[in-house]
């Protein structure tokens, strides 16, 4: 087993005729497959259930991609049972073994790799440059915890007092619920499916509802693995009924949940009732939340590099990455040229179903995205100044990026998270009044930096107080272990997702001594 040697998996070249050829393959396969109908997976045993989920494909919503069972408040209870006698057993393990289920994913998912970026294409509206990264991060998460548990795997040893010998190790909790979001519906889930499992507890699974037949291929690649029954369960359903049941059960030890922030508040609370007759330890919550980040352009920036990075993080799987960039404070003395590069650039992206690679820019999830979003953009254009709003197709839940110049850094366009493609421009006088804005509201998730200046450059990195800050970077798209992920204020509690604090979270710590 190779502790080191970790490398993020490359992305396909799409500027390869035969690369395109086989990813085109591959989506032509996904879609002679779509309407299937998907069991929950409990204790390795498949179960139908009487409701079901219907999941379609939001480039086309008459287009269904999968029937897939809705668990109960009952199949929930029946998941934790099998999570809990599975657990001995597999906390047994050595961290090796684990280890070496997780390689064993990590080989499904590259040997599926396009198909999986596929049935994202179809089922959450991400065009394949999208798709293909979250397989790509999917596959990082496995290759990465399993060396990280190796490493935590050994004791260390602490202190120097002679006739004295100190230890501190690790172990699992429990039963771990991983409550995942769909806008990152292979690489999220896996990611905290794998790092419970790897850590010694055994999973359940409950996946979005928008994206719930993406979570039935990895459940089925966990199967090919090999994970013995019942050490991941699969548990699609509605949040306010199995979530619920999961977050309120005292069988549960773990939550880690990756969405908004009203739910991961509301897991916070709940999570933290103990019924002293049924629950002797303190659920432990692994929680990321939402951002409102913004992208600071200062005097000096190269703007071509500005202008790409902006639109990227903005636009980027039309906005729904808690990284999204969705605010451009910018420098007066670039303002008025970046703005109109900006526009011209959004003018130019094309939109349409996500399946079609000429689309840079596909649909919103659902009906109920596209409502809240052109609910947000309603509302600013009465407050504030549309400089661009696109057209849009008639078919599918599509919101066409749309920028809006304003003044108020307090306003409702510069604080709340919309998750879809809206972007606030705000012009600022100095770096300092850049930083004050950019800080300036609740959320500490990600942020960016576009300047040639070191000083500032530096001053940033001092004061410019988010979880992940880029320099003349984009702020979205993180790689696994070089940008571990993941923010603070009221973007999250939780060490950083893809780095070496992240483990640790699922485990809980032990130390020994004895007197030699
Ligand atoms: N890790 C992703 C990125 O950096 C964002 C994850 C999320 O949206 O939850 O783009």
């Amino acid at each position: 087993l190779n502790k080191e040697g970790f490398r993020n998996e490359p992305m396909r070249d799409f500027s390869q005729a035969p690369v395109r050829a086989h990813f085109r393959e591959a989506i032509a396969t996904v879609r002679s497959r779509l309407g299937m109908r998907y069991p929950l997976v409990i204790g390795g045993e498949e179960i139908e259930t009487q409701e079901t989920i219907v999941s379609v494909n939001p480039s086309r919503p008459d287009e269904v991609v999968g029937v897939v069972a809705r668990a109960t408040a009952e199949d929930a209870e029946a998941a934790l049972r099998a999570a809990e006698a599975a657990g001995p057993g597999w906390a047994k393990l050595p961290a090796s073994e684990r280890a070496k289920y997780l390689f064993a994913l990590a080989e499904q998912m590259r040997k599926w790799r396009d198909h999986l970026a596929g049935w994202m294409v179809f089922e959450v509206g991400k065009n394949w440059r999208e798709a293909d990264g979250d397989v790509c991060e999917a596959i990082d998460f496995c290759e990465y915890y399993a060396r990280e548990m190796l490493r935590l795997d050994t004791p260390q040893r602490l202190g120097s007092l002679p006739g004295e010998l100190n230890l501190m190790f690790y172990q699992p909790r429990g039963v771990a619920a991983v409550i995942a979001p769909w806008n990152f519906p292979l690489a999220i889930l896996c990611g905290m499916t794998v790092a419970a499992a790897v850590t010694g507890n055994t999973v359940i699974m409950k996946p979005a509802e928008q994206s719930s037949v993406i979570a039935a291929k990895l459940m089925a690649l966990t199967r090919e693995a090999a994970f013995p029954p019942g050490v991941i369960n699969y548990l699609p359903g509605l949040g306010e009924e199995v979530g619920e049941h999961l977050v309120q059960s005292p069988k549960t030890h773990l939550i880690a949940f990756t969405g908004s922030m009203d739910v991961g508040l509301e897991i916070l609370r709940k999570a933290a009732h103990t019924d002293p007759r049924a629950q002797q330890h303190v659920k432990k919550v692994v929680c990321e939340m939402g951002g409102k980040n913004a992208i600071i352009v200062d005097a000096d920036a190269d703007l071509d590099e500005a202008v790409q990075g902006v639109l990227q993080a903005a636009f980027g799987f039309q906005g729904q990455k808690c990284s999204a960039c969705s605010r451009a404070i910018v420098h007066a003395a670039c303002y008025e040229e970046f703005k109109t590069r900006l526009v011209e650039a959004t003018r130019s992206l094309i939109l349409g179903a996500a399946d079609d690679p000429a689309h840079a820019i596909g649909p919103v999830v659902d009906a109920a995205a596209r409502d809240k979003i052109r609910g947000y953009i309603d509302y600013a254009k009465a407050e504030e100044t549309l400089l661009i709003e696109r057209e849009t197709p008639a078919d599918g839940y599509f919101v066409g990026p749309t920028i809006f110049e304003v003044r108020d850094p307090a306003s409702r366009l510069m604080q709340e998270e919309i998750f879809g493609p809206v972007l606030a421009l705000i012009k600022v006088d100095d770096f300092g009044q850049a930083l004050d804005v950019a800080n300036g509201t609740r959320f500490a998730l990600t942020g960016g930096v576009y300047s040639r200046s070191p000083l500032n450059i530096d001053r940033a990195r001092r004061e410019f107080r988010v979880g992940n800050l880029y320099i003349n970077q984009k702020c979205t798209g993180a790689l696994v272990y070089r940008q571990p992920f993941g923010g603070f204020k009221m973007s999250g509690v939780g060490a950083k997702a893809g780095g070496p604090d992240y483990l640790v979270q699922f485990m809980e710590p032990r130390s020994m001594t004895e007197n030699t």
